[in-house]
């Protein structure tokens, strides 16, 4: 397993791997992205993922230098050429078993390089890059006792300011939301919006368990159409847990029996500390784990570690 990078088409080792420093990614965030895994090799949900690369270049007016089947095809073929560079590391002790040797793939599309200036007209030889890299995913102590999460004091920017539902390479406040939770040793940092309503997590989506029913944030709360949130909900409808999408604050995650996170990385992580109070009993709880089996179910290999 290497770390391959394809850049315009062309498969390059990282070192070799370049965009030039007029890109409008690199001088103002002006791209969009997204991050797949794969199951035994294969790209999750890959259709969705493509969707909403799409949905996230039409909302900021990029022309995206590939479509959807061009980039579905530049993806096989960077995975195949990492995969045939062989040099295998070996998993890390830690690593839950569904993770090893799985694949990690970003694919960043940018209005491309021009003269400087904010002015999009101004961009040409829009970009496109795949990152494949040997997947780095939460070990498996992560489901098995959960993580700490915090809420941060960076605020969720509102959707007039950035639309939420595009995935853009515009990522400070998230930047700073991860510092932020890492000075309080938190796995996640949970951001409200300016009115003090949950959002979402700086790269997850965020469910809480009370009396049985799950409640997530709304789209309408500002949030990104999580791939993995969309899974979950399905998940939920078919196992018979009931789901509502509604407004949430502060005090009904402390108060919750149970709180989870999910992104296509991390599938569904437990979140058993929030801040430096216990969620709950402070373990996983049956929902989260049920809900996990059923995911892992669904993508395959071996089943959930977590006990709940
Ligand atoms: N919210 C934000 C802000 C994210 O960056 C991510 C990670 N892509 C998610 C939610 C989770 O989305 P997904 O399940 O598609 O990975």
């Amino acid at each position: 397993m290497a770390t391959l990078v394809n850049v315009d088409g062309d498969i390059v080792p990282p070192a070799q791997a370049r965009v030039s420093v007029f890109d409008r990614g690199f001088l103002y965030g002006d791209s969009v992205y997204e991050v797949i895994r794969t199951y035994r090799g294969q790209p999750f949900e890959l259709d969705a993922h493509l969707a909403r690369l799409a949905h996230s270049a039409e909302r900021i007016g990029l022309a995206p230098p590939w479509d959807a089947p061009r980039t579905a095809r530049e993806i096989g073929r960077t995975l195949a050429a990492a995969r045939a560079a062989g040099g295998d590391p070996a998993p890390a002790p830690d690593a839950a078993p569904w993770n090893v040797g799985e694949w990690y793939v970003r694919v960043v599309m940018t209005r491309g390089a021009g003269e400087i200036g904010l002015d999009p007209a101004l961009a040409v030889n829009p970009a496109a890059v795949v990152i494949v890299q040997p997947l780095p995913a939460p070990p498996a102590s992560a489901y098995v006792e959960g993580v700490k999460a915090v809420v941060v004091g960076v605020r969720h920017a509102p959707a007039a300011v950035v639309d939420p539902s595009a995935k853009t390479g515009a990522h400070l406040n998230h930047v700073l939301a991860v510092r932020e939770a890492r000075a309080r040793g938190a796995h996640e940092a949970l951001l409200l919006d300016e009115r003090g309503f949950v959002t979402e997590g700086s790269s997850s989506n965020v469910f809480v368990v009370a009396g049985g029913r799950v409640r997530t944030p709304p789209l309408a709360a500002g949030i990104l159409e999580g791939v993995t949130r969309g899974v979950v909900l399905r998940l939920a409808r078919a196992e018979g847990i009931p789901m509502d999408e509604v407004p949430l604050r502060p005090p009904e995650l402390e108060a919750a029996d149970e709180v989870f996170i999910t992104s296509t990385m991390r599938e569904i992580v437990p979140v058993t500390r929030l801040g430096e109070r216990a969620v709950g009993a402070g373990r996983p709880g049956p929902v989260t784990a049920r809900l996990h089996r059923a995911f892992r179910r669904l993508a395959g290999g071996p089943p959930s570690a977590m006990l709940g």
